[in-house]
């Protein structure tokens, strides 16, 4: 008869390990779904100079004085060619600050958005990001703690592992076990890979949609795809690290992401 045993008990180091990991990723999971990601609430922000200038006197239309005043860029400002055509976002109505793209599923603008997490089902963006990468990387760290406790278990109760009678007794008596540490070894890949093409962009300070961009010529609009020293990805990444934003040392990514 078929019947599961408990893992835990086994190992104190692992057992403690694999505890710590559940108890980081339910808090870190709670603010990822509860924090807003990034939304834009307000349109981009004229240069100082200019603002304090009060330039853009217009062309007399009706609204140019207080277009004028405002520390807010308009559509007007699309029009006059001081931002690009694509820096404005016809379904918020606003001049997209830099690094800023709007995405359709969330129906707002985002800043530094990375990409539009299906299984969070919101952004992943300006405030979640760090957040969003501590959780995979805690995540997969218990898994990797669940998957050792599996082995260190199966050892300990059914001789060595990798011997077709230990794995066919622990197939028999531990299936659900065994089930679940395949799906977590599986998971755990997806992790690991996630985690390193993340932790790749953060070092060339781009976003994924950034780099789909650059994947595409046609719509890279000849956008520099500049050459990062080991020693500048390593500055980059502590940046991300202490919470800076992704892309304050850049040198020559592409500021809109549309
Ligand atoms: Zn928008
Ligand atoms: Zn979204």
């Amino acid at each position: 008869m078929l019947r599961p045993r408990v893992v835990f008990g086994i190992s104190p180091l692992l057992d403690g390990l694999c505890i710590m990991g559940i108890i980081i990723m339910i808090p870190t999971f709670s603010v990822l779904l509860w924090r807003d990601p990034g939304t834009v609430r307000e349109a981009r922000r004229r240069p100082l100079a200019a603002a304090a200038a009060g330039v853009d006197a217009g062309d007399g239309c009706r609204g140019d004085e207080e277009d004028a005043t405002s520390p807010y860029m308009t559509i007007r400002d699309v029009a006059r060619g001081a931002v690009p055509q694509e820096g404005f976002c016809g379904f918020c109505e606003i001049v997209m600050p830099d690094r800023t793209k709007h995405c359709r599923l969330c129906e707002s603008c985002m800043h530094t958005m990375d990409h539009h997490c299906l299984f969070l089902t919101k952004c992943v963006a300006r405030s979640n990001h760090r957040l969003f990468l501590s959780f995979v990387f805690v995540l997969a760290v218990a898994m990797a703690m669940f998957l050792a406790n599996v082995v260190v278990y199966v050892n300990a109760t059914y001789g060595e592992l990798g011997t077709a009678a230990a794995i066919a007794r622990a197939t028999l008596r531990d299936a659900l076990v065994l089930a679940a540490a395949t799906l977590n070894a599986a998971t755990l890949v997806w992790c690991i890979a996630l985690l390193k093409y993340q932790v790749a962009l953060v070092c060339v300070d781009r976003t994924t949609v950034q780099n789909l961009m650059f994947a595409s010529p046609a719509r890279a609009r000849g956008a520099p795809c500049r050459r990062f020293s080991t020693r500048e990805k390593l500055v980059n990444l502590i940046a991300f690290c202490l919470g800076r934003d992704i892309g304050a040392a850049d040198g020559g990514a592409p500021k809109l992401l549309v």
